[in-house]
């Protein structure tokens, strides 16, 4: 992080060893944003209200020549949040047949290395590799244009 001249705010966890912790990384952004703007750290402030007041000062913090850090270790903590609680598990539905029961029912889950033919909409249950999968494809694209 880029202080441009800003101390630092001592957190919770400095003594701690591995990344920085949500509430710490927050603290630090809203001490260095209130240093910047003059304004009254709100010192005894919880990761939400942290969060808020960084939001309502985003806009100012665009402006700033350490906007990138900003937004590398806000989105670092994005990653890390939704890694330990996701909100959202994105699931891509394909829309080639299974090479096992040929309905049209496989899915891939992200961050997931197989694809699963849905048994919860009539599939068979059945794991591909991605590889195996686009080979499949490929295949009935052949017989597709050789007909
Ligand atoms: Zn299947």
């Amino acid at each position: 992080m880029i202080n441009d001249g800003a101390v630092a705010y001592r957190g919770d966890d400095d003594d701690q060893v591995g990344p920085p912790s949500i509430p710490s990384t927050l603290k630090n952004w809203t001490w260095l944003i209130c240093e910047h703007r003059g304004l009254v750290y709100p010192a005894t402030a919880g990761v939400a209200e942290l969060a808020a007041f960084l939001a309502r000062h985003v806009e100012w913090a665009a402006s700033r020549e350490w906007i990138v850090d900003f937004m590398e270790e806000i989105g670092a903590l994005r990653r890390a949040a939704h890694g330990l609680a996701p909100w959202t598990v994105h699931v891509q539905e394909l829309v080639g047949p299974c090479p096992g029961c040929d309905l049209r029912a496989l899915i891939r889950t992200a961050g997931e290395e197989w694809i699963e033919c849905d048994a919860t909409v009539g599939g068979c249950g059945g794991l591909w590799s991605l590889a195996y999968y686009n080979d499949h494809v490929s295949e009935i694209l052949k017989g597709k244009a050789i007909s």
